[in-house]
Parts: structure tokens; sequence; C-alpha cells
């Protein structure tokens, strides 16, 4: 498409390196916050923080989980696709080194608020806490 060039250099006239500088924040806040790249980058980070460190709060949660796994696969394809998952959708590190974040999973309604992102319905639920990502 051909752009009128006195159009482009009057727009750029126009545009100050504050307002230049403005949009472009406001450019990369707005991807950084609609990125799926950044959302299971922190969900990874939050639940390897948790298993770790948060031990107490992962065994409450986890009394207060209901359902079952429907094994899916959905949480073995977060951010990449595990390379432990074999071609018929079975985990290859299942009763050796599977991790324990893989163990544990969903800890909270954001970890399958995150499955529902991802088009996913994750066979477990929680009653009580409400959506943080959405
Ligand atoms: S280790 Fe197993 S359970 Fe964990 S993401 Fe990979 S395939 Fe899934
Ligand atoms: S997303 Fe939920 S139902 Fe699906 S495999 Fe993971 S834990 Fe199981």
């Amino acid at each position: 498409m051909k752009v009128n060039n006195s159009i482009l250099h009057a727009w750029v006239d126009s545009v100050t390196e504050v307002q230049f500088f403005e949009r472009l924040i406001f450019t990369l806040t707005r991807a950084f916050q609609k990125s799926r790249f950044v959302l299971h980058s922190i969900g990874k980070s939050r639940r390897l923080w948790q298993v770790h460190f948060r031990k107490e709060y992962v065994r409450t949660q986890l009394a207060g989980r209901q359902g079952n796994c429907a094994q899916c696969g959905t949480c073995c394809n977060l951010l990449f696709t595990c390379p432990m998952l074999t071609k018929q959708g079975r985990c290859f590190a299942y009763g050796t080194c599977r991790p324990q974040a893989c163990k544990v999973f969903p800890i909270n309604q954001r970890d399958i608020d995150e499955i529902k992102l991802c088009g996913g319905q994750c066979g477990y639920y929680f009653n009580k806490e409400d959506s943080s990502i959405a």
C-alpha cells in the first residue's frame, strides 16, 4: 500500500519525543499484560515458589480441592510442551522424577484459570476462591 508522504511527515512532526515514548510504554504495557508468555511464566514461577517455600499453603489448598484429573494434558502444555510428554499423551516422568509442581497442579483457582485461558477445562475445582486472572 502506498503511503502519502506528506501525511506521514505531518504525523511525524506532530509527535514529540515525549509522546512517542508515552505511546511506546503504553503499547508495551498492554502487550505485557495480555501476553500468554508472561502469564504462563509467572504461573510456572509462582507454582515453583509455592511447592518449595509455601508448603503449608499448598497442603491447605489440596485439602480443599475437589474433582479429579481428567488427564487432558493441558497443564503439560503451558508456555511450552513438556519434553516429558510422550506422543501418546503420557508423562514419561510419572512415578520417577515428575516435578513436585506437576504432582500438585492445580494449587489454586489461578491455575485453573490459566487452563481456561488455553481453552482447556481442568477436572479439579475450588469452591471458595474467585478468579484472580480474568
Ligand atoms: S513432567 Fe509430566 S506431568 Fe509434568 S508437565 Fe511434563 S509431562 Fe506433564
Ligand atoms: S489440566 Fe487439570 S485435568 Fe488436565 S491434566 Fe492437568 S490437572 Fe489433569
